[in-house]
């Protein structure tokens, strides 16, 4: 019985692999290589299609080498990605037609806000539950047949192929033989209806794309194709794809109703399984579709926080007052509070719940006492504020009670962190001791569908945590500071309209 499985981790500024051992759950090989941002405007953010192939192709082949293992050793191939970015390419060449235009490019923006301030706001809100936005790939793709003579006629005839990272990873590794995406994905597009399960006429026809270069859609866990022999030395299947923050909630072992995920990146990224029924959001959530019970479709609720360790690069780069991110924590334990100081890191406005992107940032409650201990201390406990606002407008809205949280990302390193936001949620928060969730999760998916793992139950028994952070504050003095964090931020709102 094969036992090792092989994740393709595609992220916006590295592309990694790590191969699994999936009987441990144990990482053997890991590789990665960084590529070229391409910036060609104010705000436009590309990728070479060449160089997303090319880096995750070789950091493959590399980790596939330092394992020491034969490629006959794989049993199967999960892949998960940056999503939304969008590329469109010649069905019968393969070659992209332009760059890949990346999930942070705002030059959708302005068709955007037209969408978000007229009645289709709410049409596409509740077929495909998110907000009209830029970061999805539907205004891209039409800029895209907008803007390349002869792209949309051509579109039609059937000769251009639309893909996000994964479709376009999948033609190429199967030999330009399979053209097909997963839910999770396919619900990043703006395109893809998550009641029917399926790309919407209408919603095609309103942003004028044809429905020909539409990728199919696989099931996230099973069999999308065989990698070309000459790639790895092996035909390997191709068996679980997923979007990275799907991916690291089932990384996560998130499988049932209620159970959430937190990444304390750069930003900070929260989705919540819902089960088997969508919720639709009153207050600004996204409802994506995510992979529950044996890799099943399940939906999620997903909320962001727009700065979360970068406020901690704040310190370092712009205060100057830690030299690492990680001195954050030595800094704030010279202080045992935050002596009254709140912070709110309202950078580039505010994300869930409070939706205001005239907000900007604030520190409240200096005093002459106030140290840089306290505003090391006011930094961390605003990440953890932040995470409480989203996490308890997600139990508003499913209805779910939550019993803890499940963390990782870069910042999840910082114990003070996470046991400030047992304190502030009042219940456990969960360190694995794998925080590669993300590849992870991929390589669960791949390992579930080829029959490495026989179910979600065996991954649940697999996973190991590193660290359980209990709450050990009252809920007198939760509320307490609760209410004077709530106090800061309405006092940043609006700043700069
Ligand atoms: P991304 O994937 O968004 O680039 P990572 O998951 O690699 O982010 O996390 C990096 C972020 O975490 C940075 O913003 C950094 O400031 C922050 N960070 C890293 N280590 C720590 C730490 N020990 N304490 C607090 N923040 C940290």
């Amino acid at each position: 019985m094969k036992k090792y499985v092989l994740a393709l981790d595609q992220g916006t500024t590295s592309s990694r692999c790590i191969i699994f051992d999936m009987l441990s759950g144990e990482p053997v090989a890991t590789a990665s290589e960084e590529f070229k941002q391409i910036f060609p405007h104010e705000g436009w953010v590309e990728h070479d299609p060449y160089d997303i192939l090319n880096t995750q192709v070789s950091v493959a082949r590399r980790a596939i080498e330092a394992s020491g293992l034969s490629s006959d050793c794989i049993a199967a191939i999960g892949i998960t990605n940056q999503r939304e970015t969008t590329i469109v390419w010649d069905a019968a060449t393969g070659e992209p037609i332009y760059n890949a235009i990346v999930w942070q490019c705002r030059r959708t923006a302005e068709l955007c806000d037209k969408l978000k301030n007229d009645s289709s706001a709410e049409v596409i809100r509740q077929k495909t539950g998110l907000i009209p936005d830029a970061y999805f790939s539907a205004t891209k793709i039409k800029w895209i047949l907008d803007n390349l003579p002869n792209a949309r006629e051509r579109a039609e005839r059937g000769e251009l192929m639309f893909g996000t990272v994964d479709s376009w990873l999948i033609y190429h590794l199967t030999g330009k033989k399979v053209h097909a995406t997963d839910p999770t994905n396919a619900s990043r597009t703006m395109l893809y209806n998550i009641n029917t399960l399926e790309w919407d006429r209408e919603l095609l026809e309103s942003f004028d794309i044809p429905r020909a270069m539409m990728p199919e859609v696989l099931p996230s866990c099973g069999i999308f194709g065989y990698t070309e022999k000459e790639l790895f030395g092996a035909e390997i299947p191709i068996a679980g794809v997923a979007g990275d923050q799907q991916a690291a909630l089932f990384g996560q072992c998130c499988f049932a109703e209620g159970e959430s995920k937190n990444t304390y990146g750069t930003g900070g990224f929260m989705l919540m399984n819902t089960g088997s029924t969508p919720v639709f959001s009153k207050n600004g959530l996204l409802t994506t579709i995510a992979c529950g019970e044996n890799g099943k479709l399940a939906y999620a609720l997903e909320g962001s926080v727009f700065i979360c360790g970068a406020a901690v690069q704040w310190l370092r780069d712009g205060l100057k007052i830690i030299n690492t991110a990680p001195e954050i924590e030595e800094l704030a334990l010279t202080e045992k509070d935050s002596g009254g100081v709140y912070f709110v890191p309202a950078f580039v406005g505010l994300g869930a719940p409070y939706w205001d992107p005239y907000a900007r940032g604030l520190m409240i409650g200096i005093t002459r006492g106030t140290s840089r201990g306290h505003i090391a201390r006011a930094v961390l406990e605003s990440m953890a504020y932040q995470t409480a606002d989203v996490l308890k407008l997600m139990g508003e809205e499913s209805g779910a009670e939550i019993t803890s949280l499940f963390v990782d990302g870069g910042a999840s390193a910082n114990d003070l962190l996470l046991s400030l936001q047992a304190d502030i949620l009042g219940v456990p928060v969960v360190r694995p001791e794998c925080v590669e969730t993300t590849a992870y999760g991929a390589a669960s998916l791949a390992a579930l569908a080829v029959g490495v793992i026989s179910s979600t139950d065996e991954l649940a028994k697999l996973k190991k945590l590193d660290r359980v952070f209990s709450p050990d504050m009252t809920e007198e003095d939760r509320n307490a500071r609760l209410s004077l964090w709530h106090g800061a931020v309405s006092r940043c709102s609006g700043w700069n309209k």
